[in-house]
């Protein structure tokens, strides 16, 4: 049986690439909850609203008869000031899965980061879903990420809910506004002319492609004794690169 999907921060990049996605393979019920509306399509059913806001949150998905909700929003990295990221990230997956839990929601899939198990400071080398949090997170954005994923894995198996978490790496592709429109702009200002360390630094990468996919597998596989269920998954696009 298909799911009714409502995707949180669907206006955004990798939330609208969701949504295409749920379009094109013929989905009949998808919503969008976002604080702005960007897109107007008619066979989505768009919610305006702030997701800190318990009220707003909750009327989405009561409203759009979610069992599936896919939640991607956050503030941008290094875009916000702090007290938005705490808000956002920590206090609105809390409406999330306390308003999933009380309208009887049967799946929820978090956008996490990668980047949660970073400290900034000592390489990452062959890490995988089993490496801890560290001890002194990175910054503001990565530990209200892994807050906010800790929150939804929390929630796994609460009032029937099945929960995971996608990690993509830098996300990268059409409609991008983060990562390659500000790179062109420094090659455009003539602003590369400097390098810090050796340029041996390795990064991961993935494809927005392939993260909204990721996604779509997630919700597909949570069901009851699923594997999938409580887990995360780092999504990358293989062989790091130099960053
Ligand atoms: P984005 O800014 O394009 O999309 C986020 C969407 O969330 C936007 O449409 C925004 O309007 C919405 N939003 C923000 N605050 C909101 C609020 N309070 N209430 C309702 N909606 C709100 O960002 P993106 O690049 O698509 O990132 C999506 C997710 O992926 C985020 O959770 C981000 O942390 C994660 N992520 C992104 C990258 C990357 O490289 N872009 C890498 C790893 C993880």
């Amino acid at each position: 049986m298909s799911d009714n999907y409502l995707v949180i921060g669907g206006d955004g990049f990798v939330g609208r690439w969701i949504v295409e996605m749920l379009l094109k393979r013929g989905e009949k019920n998808i919503s969008v909850f976002d604080i702005v509306q960007r897109y107007f399509d008619k066979e989505v059913t768009h919610y305006v609203g702030d997701l800190s806001n318990y009220n707003d949150i909750d009327n989405a998905i009561r409203k759009s008869n979610a069992t599936s909700v896919i939640h991607t929003a956050s503030p941008h990295y290094g875009g916000a000031p702090n007290e938005l990221f705490w808000k956002v990230n920590v206090d609105g997956t809390k409406n999330v899965v306390d308003s999933c839990i009380a309208n009887g929601v049967k799946k929820l899939v978090y956008t996490s980061s990668a980047s949660v198990i970073y400290d900034g400071v000592n390489p990452l080398v062959n890490a995988d879903e089993t490496t801890p949090f560290p001890e002194i997170p990175m910054d503001v954005y990565n530990e209200t990420k892994a807050k906010g994923e800790r929150l939804v894995l929390e929630a796994n198996g609460t009032n029937g809910l099945l929960t995971c978490a996608i990690r993509p790496s830098g996300i990268f592709g059409p409609n991008d506004k983060q990562f390659i429109p500000p790179a062109i702009r420094v090659m455009e200002q003539g602003q590369t002319k400097f390098q810090i360390g050796d340029n041996s630094n390795l990064m991961d990468w993935t494809y927005v492609e392939n993260v909204a996919y990721a996604h779509l597998l997630a919700s597909d596989k949570l069901f009851d004794g699923s594997p999938v269920a409580g887990e995360v998954f780092i999504i990358t696009n293989g062989t790091p690169i130099p960053f």
